[in-house]
């Protein structure tokens, strides 16, 4: 049965039939390039050390996993642990990536790097990378977001990086992919090109799944420790699915743990206004990789909503595309207007403020405390802190400074 394979991706980088690597000639040596590198050194002791070291002493893991108390009081069933990835350096769980993906590009002699971002969270995540090793980076950025998203703009300069505007399509996240892999293709001699989702072509779904998957290890010792056995639930937010594919790859042969992601709803998934491709999407091949996509009957990518930059992508991983086939994983969306109301809830009951793309995780505790056992543990992966998000939500609420 293909959900007991659980050494995916194959050899050719595909999830059952999702994956796989769709890009033009020019690329195919730089892929093979990186998976060779890769592979040589993802069981390397030295290599892991490296990463392990880095992982401590410049992003402050492991990170705790925290109980809940009043969130916990408030539902009445269950109890409620998060997974403290907002206590990163610079925030989300984003930096877990690219200090692994900076470790190859320097052991490939790469001296110039460059991203894609959306909200600007990769963008910065791979700025800081850059800036503590000395080298030269480059970060695409749809000019939408370049407008919606100064404060981050601003972060990426300030640490040395350049910022790109880009104009086409719809000028945001998508466009700013296209554009970095065209830089790609043509720089690909002095270039490493560090990708901030599980999305893009075979190797990058399976390497950011495995530098994100120091989470999911984390929570099963965590687990063990602090009550004794294997939580009953893990919820996490999906955009491109990297934070989600983090905390749930080490549990995937774990089957009483139940894996639930949450998409961006928008203004509901029946609207069409949202970015819920594995609810409401169809298989089509996007930026080098078959996967659930939003496009219509012609194939062209639809537009996409969602109060949350980060989750606002027409696409997804396409390990989570097999694993809403095959079973093994749940995926549900959450709207803007629920997300915002979790946002509220969370910071008042915890002093924690979450990521709006987080705050969807949070929303669906809604409905699933009411489906669980009063003996269940609930962990929900806080992928972010929701500093970067005061000025959207003071906006929605009306509020001027
Ligand atoms: C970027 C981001 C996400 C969405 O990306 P995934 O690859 O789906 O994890 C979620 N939360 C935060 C805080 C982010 O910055």
């Amino acid at each position: 049965m293909a959900s007991d394979n659980f050494n995916f991706p194959d050899k050719e980088g595909f999830f059952g039939e999702y994956g796989g690597k769709f890009v033009p000639e020019t690329l195919m040596y730089a892929l093979e390039e990186l998976e060779n590198t890769y592979n040589k050194l993802k069981d390397n002791k030295d290599f892991i050390d490296e990463f392990y070291k880095d992982l401590s002493a410049f992003v402050g893991r492991p990170s705790p996993l925290y109980f809940a108390q009043r969130l916990t009081d408030h539902y009445g069933s269950g109890s409620i642990w998060l997974k403290r990835e907002d206590l990163n350096h610079t925030g989300a769980h984003k930096i877990n990536n690219t200090v692994g993906q900076i470790l190859l590009a320097k052991h490939m002699g790469k001296k110039r790097i460059i991203a894609e971002t959306g909200a600007g969270q990769h963008g910065v995540a791979t700025a800081t990378v850059a800036a503590r090793l000395g080298l030269e980076c480059h970060i695409y950025m749809g000019a939408e977001d370049v407008r919606r998203q100064s404060l981050n703009v601003y972060r990426i300069k300030l640490l040395g990086a350049q910022v790109h505007p880009v104009d086409s399509g719809s000028a945001t996240l998508k466009d700013a992919l296209n554009e970095a892999l065209r830089d790609w293709v043509t720089n690909v001699d002095d270039t490493y090109y560090i990708i901030g989702s599980v999305t893009g072509p075979h190797p990058y779904p399976m390497i950011v799944r495995d530098f994100n998957s120091v989470v999911g290890k984390e929570v099963i010792e965590q687990s063990k420790d602090l009550f004794g056995k294997m939580p009953d639930a893990i919820v996490a937010c999906v955009g491109g699915g990297s934070n989600a594919m983090g905390i749930f790859h080490p549990f995937i042969d774990i089957k009483e743990t139940r894996l639930i992601g949450v998409e961006a709803g928008g203004k509901g998934v029946a609207t069409g206004e949202h970015a819920a491709p594995l609810n409401d999407g169809t298989p089509g091949v996007l930026h080098g990789a078959r996967s659930y996509l939003m496009q219509d009957e012609a194939g062209q990518v639809k537009d996409t909503k969602s109060v949350s930059a980060g989750l606002d992508y027409p696409g997804v991983g396409p390990e989570h595309s097999w694993l809403k086939d095959v079973g093994r994983a749940e995926y549900v969306a959450v709207s803007d207007d629920d997300a915002l109301k979790a946002f509220h809830e969370v910071t008042e009951l915890e002093g924690i403020m979450p990521a709006l793309e987080t705050a969807h995780a949070f929303a669906y505790l809604e409905l699933l405390m009411k489906e669980l056992d009063s003996s269940s543990n609930v962990v929900v992966n806080v992928s972010g802190r929701g500093d970067k998000d005061i000025n959207t939500v003071a906006e929605i609420d009306g509020i001027k400074f």
